[in-house]
């Protein structure tokens, strides 16, 4: 395929020319103010200190947008809104493949028309992956006028202009790019507080199953330059991130358009950066999977030995119709070299089950591969159309029932795999990062294993984002439970 030179600008500098051509300059805390100390946010707003908050659906990738929508409202001097009722502004960033997530960005949509109606100086924004299909830019301009902006993926690092034109524009600003005609680089994110950080490496996927529309929404590959990731990798670690996970809707892909450096290279490379402790990354492509990316993860120890490899379906039909570009034979020849060259690694995996014209036969072959690989986890769905994929186009002669009812039969056979793999666990000793209290009750810590397992052990002061060891003493479907046995000194 041929691959377009993409240019890589910097945010900073294009930044830096947009600011200062209206009288705007950083102050000492990176915020844009102009001569009389007014942010950018405040001359926006025509108030001090505005308030904005982001909403977030979908994947990593959406997550990690989020981040640099929240790093560029605070270098414009937003603050973070406590409550909507209390925000200037409010951007909903929102994914499109999954029906669900749609659906609850939609209902969100329609939500907050009550509060723009009592508000109307309220800015709202909506982006992210829905906003980049033709089909949700229609509906909102006819059913979501209270919508004041909306934009793609492609230009989300372009918010302090987009912003400035949707409160000067009286009708609804609409800025969606097709394609990234640039890699910008140096952007700024504001993340989740921790020790772990997303690291983009890819954008984009040029694979086009036939049941996801993120090609349409995240538009072709484009690979980051190994010294840029390097070179956030090595900020991360300056500022005391201790676990990095490199992102791409296909981290498999990386490098395809850089010439002979690929995406083992690149963890190679981060495993270099001094201060980074564990290297995760998410989502692998089999088509694009290498043994030489399991001997790397093998010669690294920083490189944690969890590897997702989605199969999708165990049926070569299924697999062709699906456009996945590798068959039965071929992932389990990739499952052979992870099991060969690292046999206590995790493999976890995603399945779609009900897919247009699967027969018992098909499904009964994607059973028979969750049983041969013995997954440590899957994410398994039931098929639902897309619109704007090809898939969406076919008839379908499943019936829900049979959808419902297969998922049930995978799941039900899976989660024995997952009870049987962590019970092998009780007893042993477990590397972890320790993150934080748990949701459900404040008296226990969660900590996750290297192959991104999650532990509970009883809480103990001090010891949030270190590294530990953990004791298993029990062990369910999803969940492991011990007692901290060692935790070292925090940095
Ligand atoms: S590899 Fe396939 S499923 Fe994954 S993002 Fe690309 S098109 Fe979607």
């Amino acid at each position: 395929m041929q691959r377009l030179e993409i240019p890589v600008v910097s945010y900073n500098a294009r930044t830096a020319a947009f600011m200062t051509a209206r009288g705007f300059h950083r102050d000492g805390c990176g915020v844009w103010r102009d001569a009389a100390g007014h942010s950018f946010a405040a001359s926006l707003a025509g108030k001090e200190a505005p308030a904005a908050a982001t909403r977030t659906w979908g994947c990593q990738m959406n997550e990690a947008d989020s981040e640099t929508l929240r790093g560029q409202l605070r270098e414009m001097g937003y603050v973070d809104a406590p409550v909507d009722d209390e925000a200037d502004v409010i951007l909903l960033n929102t994914c499109a493949v999954r029906g669900t997530a749609a659906d609850h960005a939609l209902g969100e949509i329609g939500r907050l028309k009550r509060l723009k109606t009592e508000r109307p100086e309220l800015l709202l924004g909506v982006c992210g992956c829905l906003a980049q299909m033709p089909e949700t830019v229609e509906y909102l301009r006819r059913h979501a006028p209270h919508v004041d902006l909306i934009f793609g993926t492609n230009n989300l690092h372009d918010l302090p202009g987009l912003l400035q034109r949707a409160y000067r524009d009286e009708a609804q600003t609409v800025d969606v790019w097709d394609q990234a005609p640039e890699t910008v680089e140096n952007l700024p994110s504001r993340r989740a507080p921790g020790v772990k950080a997303w690291v983009n490496i890819i954008y984009g996927c040029d694979k086009f199953c036939t049941y996801c529309i993120v090609p349409t929404t995240r538009g072709r590959e484009r690979s980051r330059r190994p010294g840029d990731v390097l070179a956030e990798v090595e900020r991360l670690a300056a500022e005391g991130y201790r676990e990095v996970t490199l992102l791409g809707q296909n981290v498999n892909s990386y490098g395809h358009d850089l010439g002979a450096y690929d995406f083992a290279d690149l963890l190679r490379d981060v495993a270099q950066v001094p201060g980074i402790r564990w290297i995760r990354y998410t989502t692998s492509h089999p088509r694009d999977f290498t043994e030489k990316l399991v001997r790397t993860i093998g010669l690294h120890p920083k490189i944690c030995e969890h590897f997702h490899l989605p199969v999708q379906s165990g049926s070569d039909r299924v697999l062709r119709w699906m456009n996945r570009g590798y068959s039965r034979a071929r992932y389990m020849e990739l499952i052979g070299h992870v099991r060969r060259l690292l046999p206590h690694a995790a493999i976890t995996t995603d399945i779609i089950v009900g897919f247009p014209r699967e027969t018992e036969e098909d499904f009964l072959q994607t059973l028979d591969v969750v049983r041969e690989v013995g997954y440590d986890n899957a994410f398994t769905f039931q098929y639902s159309p897309r619109a704007g994929t090809p898939a969406a186009r076919w008839e379908d002669p499943v019936p829900p029932a049979v959808k419902k009812e297969r998922l049930e039969r995978l799941n039900e056979l899976q989660y024995a795999i997952s009870r049987r793999k962590n019970q092998a666990l009780v007893g042993s000793m477990q590397e972890v990062l320790i993150e934080g209290p748990s949701r459900k009750d404040p008296d226990v810590l969660t900590a996750r294993t290297r192959t991104n397992r999650l532990v509970l052990v009883p809480k103990r002061e001090g010891v949030v984002h270190r590294f530990g060891r953990v004791h298993v003493t029990e062990a369910q479907t999803w969940t492991l439970y011990g007692s901290l046995a060692e935790v070292e000194p925090g940095v």
